[in-house]
């Protein structure tokens, strides 16, 4: 692997693919690709090509260690996931250079990125010392009943690019903590920031081949080798719909485990009642935050139509004054979008929506090579593609409503069910939102909803199980019982 990072960062002083606790510098086909900064285009790093060998070399040592690993004591997992924490902490800077240079966030908010993942260090760290069993009273004197958890086993993890290290501690860390050795195929476009996490955990003693990190360009070559491989117990995947529903299918053949967190269509809606000021600080948290490039990142912005104009104006005055650029320079909210592809889907929802009679408010064109303006439209109806379709951009879609029946059913009415926010002073209708809308993740007067603590995910075509909280780590234990006979 060849560095180009513009200071000695720590967490990435070694070099190649790690697999079985080794830096690997070459790939097996001898084929290596370029990670690059999406603001400047500019080569970050060149690492070997990993593919379905690699895979295969990785799953064979996380086999190998999953013997020993999964029969660790819960407190010496926990050990080793607080010293990582730690070394996070202690590396936060250098690990935020790697991702704003790989993936382009202003450097401030790749610093939060690191508390974030770091977070889920700590957290499962905590919920290794408490994977509890439990008795049950039996019905017959001579019996005990007795229920025992033990890790899945061997686990693929796949992650995308948006947050290269929160997406990848969330799945890791609660797999280690449940005793499963991981093979994680990070993200092609921002294979680093793994690669760092990986190094950190090494650093804490995490034994060789209980992690190892497969960063090649094929991806389905790598997920294939992990898909068709009986002996990968579980697959956890955070990315697209598609991809995540292939997985799914493929994972039927040998009945593995499946955590998916797939992609959102995010409600934002205010009623008349609400704390506009707070509404409007909080949809620029959960619009704005990665240039707009999360799953749960509010897409459509339900207003009822009495406080439209007053609310559209203040969220277009705020989203105005944001600064647009390179995230390593200072004084810059909005970093550019992962690639050109990216830009032209912004592009494409902002053309639909103007040419079926929305109002542009402000912005809506690409700012040099990577950037696209925060923008804002207002009259955005149902049909319009930016209410049918993810973002993933600086778009704010303000679409009117007048009755709280009828923005429920609107809200509902996709086939995602990631996250939703409602401001409202009424708690009367909080509850009854909470219990009506269709989606895994509330913010309640709260835009950012994104903790450890909390169990994630998302229903309908959003995903299967949650990760973080204490529902997190269930997902990487079976179940057995025991019928004893006294
Ligand atoms: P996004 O649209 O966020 O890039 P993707 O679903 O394309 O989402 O990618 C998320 C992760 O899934 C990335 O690590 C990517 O390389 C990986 N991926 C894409 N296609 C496949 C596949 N067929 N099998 C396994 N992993 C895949």
């Amino acid at each position: 692997m060849t560095l180009f990072l513009d200071h000695d960062v720590h967490p990435l002083r070694e070099n190649g693919l790690f697999i079985g606790g080794e830096w690997i510098a070459r790939s097996v086909s001898g084929r290596s690709f370029d990670v690059r900064n999406p603001a400047t285009g500019a080569v970050v790093a060149t690492l070997p090509d990993g593919g379905a060998p690699e895979t295969e070399e990785a799953i064979e040592r996380a086999v190998e260690a999953q013997r020993s690993w999964g029969t660790t004591t819960g407190p010496y997992r926990a050990r080793i996931l607080e010293r990582a924490f730690e070394l996070m902490e202690e590396h936060a800077d250098g690990l935020a250079r790697i991702v704003t240079q790989e993936q382009g966030k202003p450097l401030a908010e790749a610093i939060a990125e690191v508390g974030y993942g770091s977070s889920f260090l700590h957290w499962f760290a905590g919920e290794a010392e408490r994977i509890y069993g439990r008795t049950v009273p039996a019905s017959q004197e001579n019996k005990r009943i007795l229920v025992i958890r033990n890790p899945v086993g061997v686990t693929g993890a796949i992650t995308p690019w948006n947050f290269p290290v929160a997406m990848v501690t969330r799945k890791v860390a609660p797999a280690l903590a449940a005793g499963c050795t991981v093979v994680l195929k990070p993200s092609e476009l921002t294979p680093l920031s793994a690669l760092a996490v990986a190094s950190l955990l090494k650093e804490a003693g995490l034994p060789n081949g209980v992690l190892s990190v497969v960063c090649g360009l094929d991806a389905a070559a790598i997920g294939d080798v992990m898909l068709d491989d009986g002996r990968v117990r579980k697959i956890t995947f955070t990315g697209s719909t598609r991809v995540g529903k292939s997985l799914i299918r493929r994972s039927a053949d040998s009945v593995k485990r499946v955590s998916m967190e797939l992609g959102g269509q995010a409600p934002f809606i205010v009623f008349a009642d609400a704390d506009l000021e707070a509404a409007a600080d909080g949809l620029l948290a959960a619009k704005m935050r990665n240039t707009g490039q999360s799953c749960i990142a509010a897409n459509r912005v339900f207003v009822e139509r009495a406080v439209e104009r007053e609310f559209t104006r203040m969220i277009a005055d705020r989203m105005g004054r944001l600064r647009v650029g390179n995230g390593l320079d200072d004084a810059v909210d909005v970093g550019p979008l992962i690639n050109a592809a990216a830009l032209d889907k912004v592009e494409r929802h902002v053309r639909d929506a103007v040419d079926r009679g929305a109002e542009l408010v402000l912005g809506s064109s690409r700012l040099r090579e990577a950037f696209f303006e925060p923008t804002v439209i207002a009259g955005v109806d149902d049909g319009m593609l930016v209410a049918r379709e993810e973002t993933f951009g600086p778009l704010a879609a303000v679409l009117p409503f007048d009755t709280e029946d009828e923005v429920v059913a609107r809200a509902n009415g996709t086939e995602y069910g990631l996250a939703a926010y409602y401001y409202t002073r009424d708690v009367g209708r909080v509850m009854r939102l909470a219990d009506r809308l269709e989606f895994g993740i509330q913010g309640v007067n709260d835009g950012f909803v994104s903790v450890a603590q909390a169990p994630f995910g998302g229903l309908k075509h959003s995903g299967l199980g949650r990760e973080g909280g204490s529902e997190g780590i269930e997902e990487f234990l079976e179940t057995k019982y025991l019928s004893l006979a006294v």
